[in-house]
C-alpha cells in the first residue's frame, strides 16, 4: 500500500525545482516585510486561523502575504522526516506523508492548523503521551526574523536559543517558512475502546498506568484521549495502530464521532479518519449551529461540516456582535465565551475537574495526556521534564450573573489553574497582569530573544499581542 522514495507533493504543481521556488518566494516575502516597515501590528495573510481572538474591526494592520508557503517541498520515506513550508495544513502535510506509510509525531485535531501555526502556538493530541508537543519533532526551523533576517535554527547552532525560544512565541520573534519535522510508521487501522468511569480519580489513575507501560488488558496503546459529558460520566479512549479491522466507522456523515464514545465499547477507523475524527463537528462546537439535528445534517453539505467552517461563523458573529445584541434585545443575560485549554499536572485534575464542574459547569470536556519528549523544558511554555499533565479542554459559553463582568469565569479558571501548577494555552483570551504573565511564561528568557531577533520591535511584544483583546493577529 505504501510506496518508499523520495516524493515532492503540493496542492498546485510548482514549476521545476520546489526548493528554488521556495528561495524565491522567500526572497520576495523579506522585500514585502522591508516595505510594510516597523510599528503597528503585523498580521499573517492567510487563509485560515484556529485563535479564538478576534480583532476589533477598527484595528489598523499591515498585512504580511505568506500564502506562497504552503507546500510540502519532499517527504522521505527511509529517513522518515519531510521538508515542508510554514503554512501548510496538517490536512495537507497527513495526506502528503500517509502516501508513504507515514504521519507527523503529533497531529492536531483541526484541519486548517498549520504547521507553523502549531510550532509557534503550540499543539496537542493523543499521541502527545509518548511524543510530547509538535515542535518536539521539529529538527529545524527556517524563520524570517522581526529584524528581516532569513536564518535556519537547529537545536545545534548559533540559533539553538530561538530554536528553543520559538515554540509559544506566536510570531513575535518571527515567522517560520520552511520546517524539517520527524515522521513515524502508521498502520492503516486504528482500532478505539471506549472505557466508561463514574468518577475523575479512577479514570486518572487508569490513564496514569497506561500512560506509563502503553498497555491496557494486554493491548498496546498507541493513542490516549477521553472525553467528560458529567462528573459521573466520563470516557477514556485508548487506542491502537492495527492492520486489519472487521469493518470501519464514518463520522463524515450522519453518525457524530463524540456521541460514539457514549455508544461503542470498541470501533475502527481507517487511521486517516481517526486523525480528523474530531475535526467534523469541532470536537462537539458543531451543535452550535445545529448540525446535529438530523434534519439540519442532512441539509448541510458535507464539505461544510468542518471546523474552518464553524469557526469562520463564530468570527462573524464576534465581528458583528449578533449573538451580544440578541441577548440584549430579549433582556438576557451576557454570555462570556469560556474557549481554553489548559495543562494540570495529573495528580491535579481530578482537583481541576471538581472546581471546573462546581464552578463553571461547561460539558462536554475533552482530556488528553502529555509528556514533554525533550528531556529540558522549552523556555517559554515552561512545562516540567517527566511529568504527566493532562490537557482539559472546554469550548463554550458561560452566562453572566449580576455583578459579573466579562472575563470573570476566565480569570477563575487562570488562578485555578495556577494554583495547581499548571499552564496555559495562549491562543485564546488572556487576562493575566504583565507582571503574573511574565512570571508564567518566562519574561527574562523572551526579552533576551526580542532583543536578539527583534529589538526594534517591528514584531509585537508577546504580551502585547496575548493580552490585548483587540490586537489583530
Ligand atoms: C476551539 C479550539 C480548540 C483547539 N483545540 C486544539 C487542540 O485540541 N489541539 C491543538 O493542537 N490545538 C488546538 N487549538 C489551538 C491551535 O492549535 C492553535 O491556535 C494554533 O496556533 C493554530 O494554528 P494556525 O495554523 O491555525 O495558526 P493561526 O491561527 O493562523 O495563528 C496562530 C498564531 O501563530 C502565529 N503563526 C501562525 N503561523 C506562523 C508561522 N509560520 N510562524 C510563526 N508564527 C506563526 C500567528 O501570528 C498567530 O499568533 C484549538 C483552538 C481552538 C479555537
Amino acid at each position: 500500500m505504501y510506496g518508499f522514495s523520495v516524493a515532492i507533493v503540493s496542492a498546485r504543481p510548482l514549476p521545476g525545482d520546489p526548493y528554488a521556488a521556495h528561495a524565491q518566494a522567500v526572497a520576495a516575502l523579506r522585500r514585502s516585510y522591508d516595505d510594510i516597515g516597523a510599528g503597528g501590528s503585523v498580521r499573517l495573510n492567510k487563509q485560515t486561523s484556529n485563535l479564538f481572538r478576534f480583532p476589533a474591526a477598527s484595528q489598523k494592520v499591515r498585512r504580511l502575504d505568506v500564502s506562497a508557503f504552503d507546500h510540502v517541498l519532499s517527504v522521505d520515506p527511509v529517513a522518515r522526516t519531510a521538508d515542508v513550508e510554514g503554512m501548510v495544513t496538517y490536512e495537507k502535510l497527513v495526506d502528503a506523508t500517509l502516501a508513504h506509510g507515514l504521519m507527523p509525531f503529533v497531529v492536531p485535531q483541526l484541519k486548517t492548523i498549520t504547521l507553523g501555526g502549531a510550532v509557534a502556538g503550540l499543539g496537542i493530541e493523543s499521541s502527545s503521551f509518548r511524543n510530547g508537543l509538535p515542535h518536539e519533532s521539529v529538527t529545524e526551523l527556517e524563520v524570517l526574523t522581526g529584524d528581516g533576517r532569513v536564518i535556519v535554527a537547529r537545536a545545534d547552532n548559533e540559533h539553538a536559543e530561538l530554536f528553543r525560544g520559538f515554540p509559544n512565541s506566536y510570531g513575535t520573534l518571527g515567522y517560520t517558512l520552511r520546517l524539517t519535522i520527524e515522521l513515524e510508521p502508521v498502520k492503516p487501522y486504528v482500532r478505539l475502546r471506549h472505557l466508561r468511569f463514574d468518577n475523575a480519580p479512577e479514570l486518572f489513575e487508569v490513564m496514569d498506568r497506561v500512560c506509563a507501560e502503553r498497555v491496557y488488558d494486554g493491548e498496546p496503546v498507541d493513542f490516549v484521549d477521553g472525553t467528560v459529558f458529567s462528573p459521573d460520566e466520563q470516557y477514556l479512549t485508548l487506542a491502537a495502530f492495527v492492520d486489519q479491522a472487521p469493518q470501519v466507522s464514518d463520522y463524515t456523515g450522519m453518525a457524530i464521532y463524540y456521541r460514539s464514545v457514549q455508544q461503542r465499547s470498541v470501533d475502527y477507523l481507517t487511521v486517516r479518519d481517526y486523525l480528523w475524527r474530531w475535526d467534523t463537528d469541532w470536537f462537539w462546537c458543531s451543535r452550535a449551529f445545529g448540525v446535529q439535528q438530523p434534519l439540519v445534517r442532512r441539509l448541510w453539505p458535507g464539505r461544510y461540516r468542518r471546523s474552518d467552517v464553524y469557526r469562520r461563523l463564530v468570527a462573524f458573529d464576534h465581528r458583528h456582535r449578533l449573538t451580544a445584541r440578541l441577548a440584549s434585545l430579549r433582556g438576557k443575560p451576557q454570555e462570556e465565551y469560556v474557549v481554553q485549554d489548559v495543562e494540570v499536572p495529573i495528580a491535579e485534575t481530578a482537583k481541576f475537574l471538581e472546581i471546573f464542574h462546581r464552578d463553571v459547569g461547561i460539558e462536554p470536556v475533552w482530556l488528553c495526556p502529555l509528556k514533554l519528549r525533550a528531556p529540558d523544558p522549552w523556555p517559554l511554555y515552561p512545562l516540567e521534564p517527566e511529568q504527566l499533565y493532562v490537557n482539559v479542554g472546554f469550548w463554550s459559553t458561560v452566562s453572566l450573573q449580576p455583578g459579573q463582568s466579562d472575563g470573570f469565569y476566565n480569570r477563575l479558571i487562570e488562578e485555578t489553574v495556577g494554583a495547581l501548577g499548571g499552564h496555559k494555552s495562549l491562543y485564546s483570551s488572556v487576562h493575566y497582569s504583565a507582571d503574573e504573565f511574565w512570571d508564567r511564561y518566562n519574561g527574562a528568557a523572551y526579552q533576551a530573544l526580542k532583543q536578539s531577533y527583534d529589538p526594534a520591535g517591528r514584531l509585537p511584544d508577546l504580551y502585547h499581542k496575548v493580552c490585548a483583546p483587540s490586537v489583530k493577529e
